[in-house]
């Protein structure tokens, strides 16, 4: 640990214009945006289920039980469209939402007929996207505004749009990132042993999971040490880390060879060790869910659990762009292996006060995505001149 180091407060500069307040109508004209937004992608998804759902949740949740769920949906949008208009403000945002509701309520709204789905390899998961971003909202917005950080910190901070498009770009890959990791794991057919399997299946439930998470993240562990350490690999995570301000969303931020690799990676311990279905899901929806927490803007207090599991404030420093946190707190799930391979950092009390990469990236989409190529295109020209 470094204690010379001169821990800081964090600086967030008040953005009064970004804010929402009450009674301005801005509240519901993002509100009626949003769900107007996801209830037309809800209705195409129950028009085109085998393109525009995913396999594997759709085993999960039952479609005519969510028609009364995008049937409030649309009436919300629509009554949050009208609301801005009786506040005054924002108007062209409540009539963007009332105009995606009645579009979706010409397609057919909640009353689209649900019938089998025949399963495609590949499809979009709109269904994965909506449902994602509704249990999100609900969860860690909420936890963000009852127990922030960072108080002063807006919801519409920096970068908050790239990182929506990075939300609905990697929720809607899903069933391209499986298929690609259930590939990847199939050359590992040669190592399954029947033996094995019995014997983990054989363990209590409880016991399963933790075994899942250990050999998950000894694997997890590495894979980010490695695009840390290894200067080829650095510009594809450095996208991951490019983010300033950090909030449920800024998770979401990844390049696609990022999230492909990382899903392949983390599956290969998951097939070996073959455990029951049971704890494989309670590890996948454990896994999500940790994956957005330890994001988030929140000063929720752990207690004796950040020892044995990865926290927002043992994830925000990772984050940190300040000397003695730069290539520490690897671990996705518990910092176990960190405090094995010697990169823990927990300053006791202290919270970062500046998050980033050290050098500035591009801060498009487009500008992200192409980052990793430049940089080894660059590389390529000045190794060609030496
Ligand atoms: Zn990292
Ligand atoms: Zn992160």
């Amino acid at each position: 640990m470094d204690e010379q180091y001169q821990y800081q407060q964090r600086d967030v500069p008040p953005r009064p214009h970004k804010a929402f307040r009450l009674g301005e109508g801005k509240i519901s004209g993002f509100a009626s945006v949003c769900l107007g937004a996801l209830s037309l992608l809800a209705v195409l998804a129950y028009l085109y289920p085998s393109y525009l759902t995913t396999t594997e949740l759709r085993a999960v949740y039952d479609a005519k039980e969510l028609q009364q769920v995008l049937k409030y949906g649309m009436y919300f949008s629509l009554f949050f469209g009208l609301l801005t208009f009786v506040l005054g403000g924002y108007r062209r945002l409540g009539l963007t939402g009332i105009g995606l509701t009645s579009t979706a309520f010409l397609l057919g709204g909640w009353q689209i007929p649900v019938g089998p789905v025949a399963p495609k390899a590949l499809s979009l998961g709109v269904d994965w996207l909506i449902l994602a971003f509704l249990g999100s909202v609900f969860i860690f917005m909420t936890l963000e505004k009852l127990l922030p950080r960072y108080k002063d910190q807006v919801i519409l901070r920096p970068g908050w749009g790239l990182d929506l498009w990075y939300f609905v770009f990697n929720h809607l890959a899903i069933s391209a990132i499986l298929l690609y990791a259930n590939y990847h794991v199939s050359h590992f057919h040669w190592a399954v042993s029947d033996e094995v399997q019995a014997w983990v299946q054989a363990l209590p439930l409880w016991v399963q999971v933790v075994a899942i998470i250990l050999a998950a993240d000894f694997v997890l562990y590495w894979e980010h040490r490695l695009f840390h350490e290894v200067g080829f690999l650095w510009p594809i995570h450095a996208v991951h880390h490019s983010v300033e301000d950090l909030d449920w969303l800024a998770g979401s931020r990844g390049h696609f060879i990022q999230m492909f690799s990382e899903r392949a990676m983390v599956m290969v311990p998951l097939y070996l060790l073959g455990p029951d279905k049971a704890a494989l899901d309670i590890y996948v929806a454990f896994a999500a869910l940790q994956a957005v927490l330890i994001h988030c803007n929140t000063r929720l207090h752990f207690g004796p659990i950040k020892y044995l599991l990865v926290t927002p404030w043992f994830h925000h420093w990772h984050h940190s762009s300040e000397k003695p946190a730069i290539d520490t707190n690897y671990g996705a799930h518990t910092p176990i292996y960190d405090w094995l391979f010697g990169t823990l950092h927990v300053p006791s009390q202290h919270w970062p006060a500046h998050y980033g990469t050290t050098k500035p990236l591009p801060r498009t989409f487009m500008g992200q995505l192409s980052y990793p190529f430049a940089c080894w295109l660059a590389r390529r020209k000045t190794k060609g001149a030496d």
